[in-house]
C-alpha cells in the first residue's frame, strides 16, 4: 500500500500546476531570457548559428504503458529522445517545451515525478524547460516535447550528405531497447497472472534500462567535434537499424554494404533473444528506440575514429545502383528492407 500525499489536480488548478512548475524549473542559461511565466519564452541563439527545431509526442498506450514504466523515467526519456534529433543535427540543444494531455487519474505529486524526470534530462543535456501547455485529457496521458537547438550553418549534418564510399558508423549497442521491451512486457504477464509474483528484472537490468530511460549521445556528438570529425550524414536510432540505413541510403540517393559481424550487440540483449527464440540480427535491425546514432564520415577520418571505444564502423556506402545490402555471418548478401527482417530466423 501506498501512503504517499495525494494532491487532486483540481484542488490547484491549473494555474496552480503551472505555478509549481514555474518554481521547480528556474532557468539556468543566460540564453534563456524569459521562462515560464509569460504567453512565450524568450530565447537567445548565438550570432551566425541557424535553429534547430524538433518536436516528438509520446502517447500512453502507444509508447509507453504507465504499468511498468516509472513516472521519472518517462518524464526523462520524453526529453532525452527530443534531444536525440537535436544530436542527429550535429545540433547543440538549448531548449524544450513541454506539452502535456493529463486525466484526473493524476495527482500533482504524479506530474511533480515526470517533471522530476524531465528537468533531470535538462540538467544532463545543459539545457532549460522553459514553457509549454496542459489540457486535460479522457484517455490517458499524452506527452509533446519540442527541443530547440542550434548550430553553425556549415556544421549542421543532414541525413542527405553521404557520399559514395563514406565509411558507415553507429554508436553504442543496438537492439537492448526492444528486447528490454520484451521483458517488461513479460513480466507484466507474469504479474497479471498472478500478482504476488516478483518481477524478475535484476538480471536483465541494462537492457530495461535502454527501453525506460535512454540517453540522447550528446556526448558522442561533443566528441566527434572536439576529434574534428564532421560526420557527412547522420540520423538517431529510434525506428531500427534497417529503416534509418534506408533514410540515410534513400535521402543521400546512395546504396550500401553492411556486415553482420560488425554490428554492435550487448550480450544480455543477444542471450535475451535467443532466450525469446527471436534472431538477434532482426532484433538489431527492427528493433528501434535504441537512440544510438547512425553517421557516414569520410574514409580520411578513419584514424580519427577508429580507436572510439563508442563507434562501430559497419560498412560503406556504394552508388546507389548496388542497392542496400548486408552480408551475413552465414556470407550471405540479403538487400536490407525496413521490414524485411521480421520472423527471419537463422
Ligand atoms: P497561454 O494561455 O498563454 O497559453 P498558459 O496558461 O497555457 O498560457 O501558460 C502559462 C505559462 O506556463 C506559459 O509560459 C507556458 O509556456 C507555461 N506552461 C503551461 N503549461 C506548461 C507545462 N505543462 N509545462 C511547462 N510550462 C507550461
Ligand atoms: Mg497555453
Amino acid at each position: 500500500m501506498t501512503t504517499a500525499k495525494r494532491t487532486e489536480l483540481s484542488e490547484i488548478g491549473e494555474f496552480g500546476l503551472i505555478e509549481r512548475l514555474r518554481g521547480f524549473l528556474p532557468a539556468k542559461s543566460s540564453n534563456t531570457l524569459q521562462s515560464i511565466g509569460d504567453d512565450a519564452a524568450v530565447c537567445r541563439i548565438p550570432e551566425h548559428n541557424v535553429q534547430l527545431i524538433s518536436t516528438d509526442m509520446l502517447m500512453e498506450g502507444v509508447h509507453f504503458d504507465l504499468s511498468y514504466t516509472p513516472l521519472m523515467h518517462l518524464g526523462y526519456k520524453a526529453i532525452a529522445v527530443n534531444i536525440s534529433d537535436i544530436a542527429a543535427m550535429n545540433g547543440i540543444p538549448s531548449h524544450v517545451l513541454v506539452g502535456l494531455a493529463l486525466s484526473n487519474r493524476f495527482s500533482v505529486e504524479a506530474i511533480e515525478e515526470i517533471y522530476k524526470g524531465m528537468k533531470l534530462a535538462c540538467d544532463d543535456y545543459g539545457i532549460d524547460l522553459v514553457g509549454g501547455d496542459t489540457t486535460s485529457s479522457r484517455s490517458g496521458l499524452g506527452i509533446s516535447v519540442t527541443a530547440i537547438g542550434f548550430n553553425e550553418p556549415d556544421k549542421v549534418v543532414y541525413r542527405s550528405g553521404a557520399q559514395v564510399n563514406d565509411l558507415i558508423c553507429v554508436t553504442g549497442d543496438l537492439g537492448a531497447a526492444f528486447m528490454g521491451l520484451q521483458v517488461l512486457e513479460r513480466e507484466k504477464q507474469v504479474y497479471l497472472a498472478n500478482p504476488d509474483m516478483q518481477p524478475e528484472l535484476q538480471t536483465k537490468e541494462y537492457i530495461v534500462q535502454r527501453q525506460l530511460r535512454p540517453e540522447a549521445r550528446m556526448d558522442v556528438i561533443k566528441n566527434l567535434k572536439r576529434i574534428g570529425v564532421q560526420p557527412t550524414s547522420m540520423i538517431d536510432v529510434s525506428d531500427g537499424l534497417a529503416s534509418e540505413l534506408l533514410h540515410i541510403c534513400k535521402e543521400s540517393q546512395l546504396g550500401a554494404y553492411i556486415y553482420e559481424d560488425k554490428l554492435p550487440i550487448d550480450p544480455m540483449t543477444f542471450d535475451t533473444a535467443r532466450e525469446f527464440e527471436l534472431d538477434p540480427l532482426t532484433v538489431m535491425m527492427n528493433g528501434g528506440e535504441d537512440y544510438e546514432l547512425l553517421f557516414t564520415i569520410a574514409q580520411a577520418d578513419y584514424e580519427k575514429i577508429r580507436n572510439h571505444p563508442d563507434i562501430t564502423v559497419i560498412g560503406y556506402t556504394k552508388p546507389i545502383e548496388e542497392g542496400v545490402n548486408i552480408y551475413t555471418k552465414g556470407e550471405n548478401l540479403v538487400p536490407v528492407t525496413a521490414q524485411g527482417w521480421n520472423h527471419f530466423k537463422v
